[in-house]
């Protein structure tokens, strides 16, 4: 029988509440890994109040102290590296070479975080009235309600969590269904590291069932989601009917820019990476090349040689390169949209169908797949597909591809190869996207940078890197006046 997990709330490990659980499948095996609780408004109501009761005294705990536990949570995040891993490619399928890596994101989003615990710096200033002091310092929001994806089961929820955890915030977390078990781990890991009780609560279940009453608790204060358009929208909307605060990680449609002056197998290895590492389900994946017409069909053939050379299977076997998609809804869309950009004139080059075969048929595999002919206004050059598929788009110079680039609702990565300078800094000033790479893909972010997205793909929030603490902080100004008189500002000095 299935391992039975459970929630963490109030520092203890509980069921739901109605006894009922969900299975956590392995998507290349479907081999059923756990069960976890499928939480419903009760769970979520108990976490909120736990939660809320541990808020003053984690408020009045010293930033450095909260600092400390983040650094232990780091150090046993490292120790375990391996065993998250393992975890982490069970569950959701990528390779073990990623989720090794998705692992690391969370040890140094713990380091990057706990090193806030000693910095949280305000503004001080001088004051317009003499014998007056001013200052403004960043204070906590409250209660802080996490809900994020399944592609980077440990990483996404860290940028979210110990930013605000540090900045002094209790949090409710509810996971992805499909990857329960990394938040059950992430639990396991800030109570080992002494984080005490109530601080940080796990409810597992689906969105509607834990998400949504967690958007509408009136016990929290700010929201931190990332995931689809779809929901997003829908939580920014009630977000703002409820007046709380809200901050947004959606989809995108990623586009390398390939100049006729690129090193194209350089471009074609970047490529390849970026559309297929993670079965093409990253928010930063390649899902678009806008290529100059001169070099197109060379960068074709080296792209199509290297997604037919990919090993497809089960991520933690030695050797694979491309795992499955996480699940059977993911299989349906990502073969709906071959439908999709037949229907619209693209031509598939290599791929277009699910993958079979040994030790495939288990799973929900797909083909790495490119896709030709493909103008800028198909659906297929403008819609996240969130699998495997890479479309090429034909240009005849960089003003063509900066404006494709630019014209889709998302704006969160792209790249540009090319070994001209002039073009390079063109690109970075032009490109209107929250990350851009020169002579690199549309993946690879690193932590104390900035992560985020312009128009659909957020409402203005960076997480990660120098602005970590925005979305989990106010700011209160103070005003101190030692000169023993009433002084108006404004008044009395003019
Ligand atoms: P999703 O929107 O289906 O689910 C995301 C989370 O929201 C899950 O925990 C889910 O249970 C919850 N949820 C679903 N319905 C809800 C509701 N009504 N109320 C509250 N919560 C609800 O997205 P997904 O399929 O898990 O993830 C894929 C998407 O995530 C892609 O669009 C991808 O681009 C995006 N993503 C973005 C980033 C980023 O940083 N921009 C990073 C990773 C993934």
């Amino acid at each position: 029988m299935a391992e039975a997990f459970h929630n963490f709330i109030g520092g203890r490990w509980v069921p739901a509440r109605s006894a009922r659980t969900f299975k956590n499948l392995n998507p290349a095996t479907g081999v059923a890994l756990g069960e976890f609780p499928e939480s419903g408004p009760e769970d979520v109501e108990a976490a909120v109040h736990a939660a809320r009761g541990a808020m003053r005294g984690w408020q009045l705990t010293p930033a450095p102290k909260r600092g400390e536990m983040l650094f232990r949570v780091g150090h046993l995040i490292a120790a375990r590296k391996e065993e998250l891993a393992r975890a982490a490619t069970r569950e959701m399928g990528k390779i073990l070479v990623e989720t090794r890596g998705d692992v690391q994101e969370g040890v140094d989003m713990a380091y990057l975080a706990a090193g806030e615990g000693r910095r949280l710096y305000g503004v001080t200033t001088p004051s317009e009235m003499p014998n007056k002091w001013a200052m403004s310092v960043r204070v906590p929001i409250g209660v802080a309600g996490v809900i994020t994806a399944w592609n980077f089961p440990l990483a996404v929820p860290t940028w979210k969590i110990f930013p605000a955890l540090v900045a002094g915030n209790t949090v409710v977390f509810k996971p992805s269904e499909e990857t329960p078990e990394m938040g059950w781990h992430l639990a396991k890991l800030l109570e080992e590291a002494g984080v005490p009780a109530g601080v940080f609560n796990v409810v597992h279940g689906t969105g509607p069932g834990v998400g949504w009453p967690l958007v509408q608790h009136a016990g929290v204060d700010v929201v931190s989601f990332t995931g689809s358009n779809a929901v997003g929208t829908k939580i920014a909307v009630e977000a703002a009917r409820l007046g709380k605060r809200v901050s947004l990680e959606m989809g995108g449609k990623n586009a390398v820019i390939v100049m006729d002056d690129a090193d194209l197998t350089l471009a074609a290895n970047a490529v390849a990476w970026g559309a297929f590492g993670t079965t093409g389900q990253r928010c930063t994946a390649t899902s678009r090349v806008i290529v100059h017409e001169r070099v197109h069909d060379e960068l074709v053939r080296l792209v199509v040689q290297r997604a037919q050379a990919l090993k497809l299977g089960d991520g933690l076997e030695e050797g694979v390169e491309m795992g499955p998609l996480v699940n059977a809804r993911q299989l349906e869309r990502v073969s709906g949209y071959m439908k999709v950009g037949a229907d619209e004139g693209a031509k598939v080059a290599t791929g277009g169908a699910r993958a079979s075969g040994a030790g495939l048929d288990q799973g929900f595999f797909f083909q790495p797949t490119v896709l030709t002919d493909v103008r800028s206004d198909m659906r297929v050059a403008q819609e996240e597909i969130f699998g495997p598929v890479v479309s090429f788009v034909r240009v005849k110079s960089l003003a063509d591809a900066v404006e494709v680039n630019n014209g889709t609702p998302f704006g969160l990565s792209s790249s540009i190869f090319t070994g001209n300078v002039n073009a390079a800094f063109t690109a970075m000033r032009d490109l209107t996207t929250g990350i851009v790479y020169v002579n690199h893909g549309t993946t690879g972010a690193e932590t104390h940078l900035p992560f985020g997205g312009t128009r659909g793909t957020g409402n203005g929030h960076r997480e990660a890197g120098h602005t970590m603490l925005d979305a989990f902080t106010e700011w209160k100004s103070v005003y101190v006046d030692f000169s023993g008189k009433v002084q108006r500002a404004q008044i009395d000095n003019n």
